[in-house]
């Protein structure tokens, strides 16, 4: 992704995660939240030329780079970018279930079972405070990890992969589940794509 920034299409239609995810949260996470976080990376580039044909995952991994000035924007607003982009693929109408096929496997042998996976990771979104997101990330010797974000920092920071991610800010779930952040996330395995998560892990 490069400047100038565009809000990406949703894969689906904004019912399409009902009755897990509903349409008015998606229309607003995805029109208002992610086409500001959009907006306002654009309003930073346009100041900085000699950064307008870097692609946004290099200077998320290199922010000591991004002119200082606008590191701060770059940072959480190139982050929101990037993290919205990545969680709506994350997810998707007819999914749920298990993961499946090497990422299974990989679960299995560090964590002895999907049961326990889960329950560290809903374990790490609950106790998340503010607002951030839980990720599932392979690093760089190929271990599965299960990390916190704060606001919009992302994996790609920490030179990690995100395989699943789930936004815990509170637009991204307050419509429906009110303060109940932990009902949201027992829900939100309904519509991981495990299918994507494998082909990122494999990547
Ligand atoms: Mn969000």
């Amino acid at each position: 992704m490069k400047y100038p920034f565009e809000l990406p299409s949703l894969p689906y239609a904004f019912e399409a995660l009902e009755p897990h995810i509903d349409a008015t949260t998606m229309q607003i996470h995805h029109g208002k939240h992610h086409a500001t976080y959009v907006a306002k990376l654009n309003e930073a580039i346009v100041k900085h030329p000699e950064i307008q044909d870097m692609e946004l995952s290099r200077m998320l991994a290199n922010l000591q780079d991004v002119p200082e000035d606008i590191r701060g924007a770059v940072r959480n607003h190139g982050g929101g970018h990037l993290n919205h982009s990545l969680f709506w693929t994350m997810m998707g109408p007819d999914a749920g279930g298990d993961p499946s096929g090497n990422l299974a496997q990989k679960i299995s042998e560090q964590w002895g079972g999907g049961d326990a996976f889960r329950g560290e990771f809903e374990q790490k979104a609950a106790t998340l405070f503010g607002s951030g997101w839980v990720w599932l990330v392979k690093n760089e010797q190929g271990e599965l990890q299960i990390i916190q974000t704060m606001n919009q920092d992302t994996p790609i920071s920490m030179r990690l992969l995100p395989i699943i991610g789930i936004d815990v800010w509170e637009h991204a779930y307050y419509l429906k589940y009110r303060n109940v952040r932990a009902d949201y996330v027992k829900a939100w395995w309904n519509v991981v794509d495990w299918k994507k998560a494998e082909e990122r892990f494999m990547s």
